[in-house]
């Protein structure tokens, strides 16, 4: 089993660094723009580390790698469903005024939550990509921090309070770590790299590019978030091998 407090540690880093995100949103005035190039890094980054564990995941098991992966891909559609979250964009006016706070800390919640098992899981490879992972997603949330602080800051609430809520959600990433490293087996590894492969592609595919997409236009979407995933699998080769 992997050191868990290492673990901990890793995952309440990346969640931490959340905090940062804030800074963007302050520094410029024009706050929906600046969302699409922050969502496209975001997922830009998330498309690479989905991407390494769906290969690890595959490659110990192809059917439970790709089994994991189609339960992902539900649990991310379910918790849409159940939470009525599907369609809601938080740099479009009318979604920032009916999503309400619970909803939107729901929905971050279950998104990080997702990512702590991609986190733990990749302890559970090599201690190597599990440090990859943390660090991956902590960048990315410095991005998701902006756009969940950037929703917050418009509906008026002070900046500080925007930033600590917006790491607040961060923290699922810790107790999904630890509870993946710790009570996943050999046999369930392959179905929690293409877990959390699964679900990530999927937000990635319905709620980060498309609002992207819908924010900046698409071809330096696309550029960004295609070299943030080349960067990710770059330092994989180099790091883990
Ligand atoms: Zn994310």
């Amino acid at each position: 089993m992997p050191d868990l407090w290492l673990v901990a540690l890793s995952a309440a880093a990346a969640a931490a660094v959340a905090v940062l995100g804030v800074i963007p949103v302050i520094l410029s005035g024009e706050v929906s723009p600046r969302l699409g190039w922050a969502n496209a890094l975001a997922a830009g980054l998330m498309l690479g580390a989905g991407y390494v564990l769906r290969q690890q995941g595959i490659a110990l098991s192809p059917v439970g790698g790709i089994a994991g992966s189609v339960v992902g891909v539900t649990f991310v559609f379910a918790s849409h469903r159940f939470t009525n979250l599907a369609d809601v964009d938080l740099s479009r006016p009318e979604d920032l005024a009916s999503a309400t706070v619970p909803q939107i800390v729901t929905r971050e919640l279950l998104h990080s939550a997702a990512e702590g098992v991609a986190i733990g899981a990749g302890f559970l490879v090599d201690p190597r990509l599990g440090l990859l992972m943390a660090g991956t997603l902590g960048l990315h949330n410095v991005a998701e921090g902006a756009a969940i602080s950037a929703a917050l800051i418009e509906r008026g609430w002070h900046p500080t309070k925007a930033a600590l809520l917006s790491a607040g959600t961060m923290a699922a990433h810790i107790p999904a770590a630890v509870a993946t490293a710790a009570w996943i087996g050999a046999g369930g590894l392959p179905w929690v790299l293409g877990f959390s492969a699964g679900a990530m592609f999927y937000l990635i595919l319905v709620e980060l590019m498309p609002e992207s997409y819908r924010q900046r236009g698409h071809t330096g979407i696309a550029i960004t978030a295609s070299a943030a995933m080349s960067v990710v699998v770059l330092l994989h080769a180099i790091l883990v091998g």
